[in-house]
């Protein structure tokens, strides 16, 4: 066993069990290990530690570590940027889908969903409305909610942010608008929000996040060269 990948992986879980127990939300938040560009042997012991959602951003790595770890009942989701032809491959091979923006990426997905389980499947939502950033607008995302809400192969869960910048309110103004569809729409399985990395983890927790998505933290920096 990796030594500091133990540590890391003990204080990450402590920092959060500390952070959940200062809430007074009903669901805690969940650890979801974002292995992007990190070997299967990390998640392999990690998921020996206990860890069973992982993270992936890219196709063309995950589709190979999933091959290698598949003797685990690992739970995969995938949190990258989906391009219009990858649907099939996503729709195949993972569990969850955080960055959901478009209509015609949820219907293929539903479509290519074949015989497995529903989807589970996020919106993301472009909290701090930056023009580099992926995401429906908040004023855009009942309508997207309409169009997926329906669909048999996916279950819509929840919204997914990523903050512009530390020390914001976008994690207040992202659980105000999760409060805001839940109240507004009559959706069975609207339950988690997914906001909250390695460098604002408690924050997001205390306002309300179910899953934190936390890379560095665990694996340390990542290197991309
Ligand atoms: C890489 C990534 C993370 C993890 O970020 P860290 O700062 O390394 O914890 C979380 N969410 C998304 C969408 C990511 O792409």
């Amino acid at each position: 066993m990796n030594q500091q990948l133990l540590h890391n992986y003990q204080s990450v879980t402590h920092q959060l069990s500390l952070a959940n127990t200062k809430t007074g939300f009903l669901k805690p938040a969940q650890l979801l290990a974002v292995s992007k560009t990190k070997p299967a042997t990390d998640i392999r012991a990690l998921f020996e530690l206990g860890q069973r959602d992982f993270g992936e951003n890219y196709l063309q790595e995950a589709l190979p570590k999933q091959s290698e770890l598949a003797d685990l009942p690992i739970v995969w989701h995938y949190i990258g940027s989906i391009q219009r032809n990858k649907t099939r491959d996503i729709a195949q091979h993972f569990d969850w889908v955080h960055t959901i923006e478009r209509d015609i990426i949820a219907k293929r997905l539903n479509e290519q969903r074949g015989d497995l389980p529903p989807l589970n499947v996020l919106i993301q939502v472009n909290i701090d409305d930056e023009a580099s950033k992926s995401g429906v607008q908040p004023d855009e995302l009942m309508d997207l909610v309409n169009q997926i809400k329906d669909l048999p192969k996916l279950c819509l869960r929840g919204m997914m942010i990523i903050p512009a910048k530390e020390g914001g309110d976008a994690f207040a103004r992202a659980k105000a608008l999760f409060d805001e569809v839940a109240a507004s729409s009559s959706l069975p399985h609207w339950d988690v929000l997914s906001m909250g990395m390695s460098g604002d983890m408690a924050e997001a927790v205390a306002h309300g996040s179910t899953i934190v998505r936390v890379g560095t933290a665990l694996f340390g920096a990542r290197d991309y060269s």
